[in-house]
């Protein structure tokens, strides 16, 4: 191996790459492209606008909000109240139903609450209405339905201090108190558009794959044969982690199919299978899902441990990089060396994948142009057994870009280097908002103590304890994973966790006739301090010499806020087992109680 060479052809293509108006290249989904982010799903029931209180209102019903309220009725607070814009449980699975959805980390651990509510999943990796199920699952068994509103967003979120409560206004007129407000708005979940030239001219048909237009191509989230498309031009534009899993359907469906390629996504072996219904009930033992939760983290951080009991593209990965740090010579056990020792597994890893599209793809062209050439975590990691086959579908095409992206879009398509591809439907693969404004992406900001904007005191990046907390916020806590474990690899294992310590926190402050809890300024310093003393962001992930995207702020230079974007530094299984002795402590330290 080259490295040297290898290194320079990374950087050129990532210079393709970078361009100046990083996020803005982006549209937000405003004005004449309000309709695509319209709900396809649920028709919206008119109802009265509501004035009452609760204990708690948890805004979000994601992954977050349904494990978080699970905890809370288990600790008997059963007065929460999940406040949802979709029409039902589910968050990112109640929007992305597009063909092929599917869980990308083992559904054992990725699916929370198994356990308690007796759910073996089907598969290895589920696809989405299993895992839209299981929220449904987890809402009723916990009794989440009766106090939930759907179709409902929050626009107003006011800490009201003579009160002590929150007061909560929505977009449905709705005037709601709450003693307590958690919050888990989810960290992808406005859909964005590409800033192409001319995108509005387009006359055919056009959607999101996040909102599935299932009545104009047919078929149905299940991945049922999409029939209405047997005659249709369709274009999809992006070949992220979205497309990567749908393209398989269209390419099945349509009269012909255009992807319109940016960057190509790795796609490493998916390996997909059902699961073995006995060999499930004998390992079902109690205590089972927290047993195979901390082995993935384990596994995946670079824990110690003997076995490996999910197997999967992410503890793969976490396997090779260790196997190649211990087999470097005493002389070489140093930072350079395993650094070195980390690009060469890298290296090897991406020789692997590209040589996967030679024997996948027959069009050499094609393969050429479908070769990622960036280190694998530089760009989100994919894994599929029939994306790469799509390609030998005929009346499927690879329509790359060089980089640079769809040139123009015209009323009757999309135009690539001068050419016009003349299509009836353009499909948007484009992803999700990351790099933008919390608030924009949440929809109301959050006025705390003394009248300050949580945008405010975020202005020069994000400030909490665990990830939760934030000083001048009191009774309010967050629910996501930067500052606390920040598991990238299975977001649900940090909201289970933090559900656990937020409802251990409710309870004892209803249980002492407390009004009132919130993180101390120190503290809250404190643990910013702690979070700085770490190595910070993992030296590929987020990495200016990446190819762009949203892993690395679309190539833009990190700013001081996104310094505060990281976890615990001593790492995920560290701090799970730290939040744990915190919680059960019961002493809650940092937080003061009135
Ligand atoms: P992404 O942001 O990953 O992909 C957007 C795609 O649009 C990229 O390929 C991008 O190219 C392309 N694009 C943007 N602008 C243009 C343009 N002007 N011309 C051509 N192409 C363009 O969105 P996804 O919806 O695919 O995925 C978002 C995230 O959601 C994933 O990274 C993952 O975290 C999550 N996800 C998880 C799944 C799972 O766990 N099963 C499944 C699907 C998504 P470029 O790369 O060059 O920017």
């Amino acid at each position: 191996m080259d490295k040297q060479a290898l290194r320079d052809k990374y950087r050129q293509e990532r210079d393709k790459r970078l361009r100046s108006d990083g996020n803005d290249q982006y549209l937000q989904l405003k004005g004449q492209f309000a309709g695509f982010v319209e709900d396809p799903y649920t028709p919206r029931v008119e109802r009265q606008a509501r004035h009452d209180h609760v204990t708690v209102a948890f805004i979000g019903g994601g992954f977050a909000g349904l494990v978080t309220a699970a905890r809370l009725v288990e600790a008997g607070i059963k007065d929460v109240r999940i406040i949802e814009k979709g029409g039902d449980f589910g968050g990112t699975w109640y929007w992305n139903r597009y063909p092929g959805a599917q869980c990308d980390t083992a559904s054992m651990v990725y699916m929370p609450l198994l356990e308690e509510t007796h759910h073996m999943p089907s598969e290895k990796y589920a696809h989405a209405p299993e895992i839209l199920e299981h929220c449904q699952r987890i809402g009723k068994y916990y009794g989440l339905y009766d106090n939930a509103m759907f179709h409902t967003e929050v626009n107003t979120l006011e800490w009201n201090e003579t009160e002590a409560h929150w007061d909560i206004g929505t977009n449905r007129g709705d005037k709601i108190t709450a003693q307590f407000v958690a919050m888990g708005t989810g960290p992808l979940h406005v859909p964005k558009l590409p800033g192409i030239a001319g995108i509005e001219s387009f006359k055919g048909h056009a959607f999101h794959t996040s909102r599935w237009d299932y009545q104009y191509t047919g078929g149905d989230p299940s991945g049922a044969f999409m029939e209405n498309l047997a005659d249709k031009r369709v274009a999809i534009i992006g070949t992220g982690a979205t497309s990567v899993q749908c393209v398989p359907h269209l390419a099945k469906a349509c009269k012909a199919l255009f992807v319109f390629q940016r960057t190509p996504s790795s796609i490493d072996v998916r390996g997909n299978k059902p699961t073995d219904v006995e060999w499930f009930d004998k390992m079902a033992t109690p205590g089972w899902q927290q047993r195979w939760l901390d082995n993935f983290t384990a596994n995946q951080t670079g824990g110690e441990v003997d076995e490996d009991l999910v197997m999967d593209g992410w503890t793969e990965l976490s396997r090779r990089i260790r196997a190649k740090v211990l087999s470097l010579p005493p002389e070489k056990m140093n930072y350079e060396g395993m650094m070195d020792a980390l690009e060469d597994s890298d290296h090897e890893k991406m020789d692997e994948i590209r040589a996967r599209v030679d024997s996948i793809v027959t069009d050499k062209k094609t393969a050429e142009n479908l070769k990622a050439w960036y280190r694998q975590l530089c760009k989100r990691p994919c894994f599929h057994d029939e994306y790469l086959q799509a390609f030998n579908e005929p009346g499927t095409y690879l329509v790359d870009t060089n980089g640079k992206g769809v040139e123009k879009i015209t009323e009757r398509g999309v135009v690539v280097e001068g050419k016009e591809y003349a299509v009836d439907c353009i499909i948007y693969a484009s992803g999700f908002e990351v790099g933008t404004e919390p608030t924009r992406r949440a929809g109301f900001d959050t006025v705390g103590r003394g009248g300050v904007k949580l945008s405010d005191y975020w202005a020069q990046g994000m400030r909490t304890k665990h990830g939760i907390h934030v000083h001048g916020f009191p009774n309010a806590f967050i629910v996501q994973p930067t500052q606390g474990a920040n598991l990238i690899s299975n977001v649900p294992h940090n909201l289970t966790e933090s559900g656990k310590t937020i409802a251990s926190i409710i309870k004892h402050t209803l249980d002492g006739g407390y009004k009132q809890v919130e993180v101390t300024r120190e503290a809250e310093q404190e643990w910013i301090d702690l979070l700085l003393t770490g190595p910070g962001r993992p030296s590929v992930i987020g990495s200016p010499d990446c190819t762009p995207g949203y892993y690395n702020n679309e190539g833009q230079a990190m700013t001081a806020a996104s310094k505060l974007s990281v976890g615990y530094p001593a790492g995920a299984v560290a701090y799970f087992d730290y939040i744990s002795e915190w919680r059960e402590s019961g002493n809650f330290e940092g937080l003061t109680l009135c």
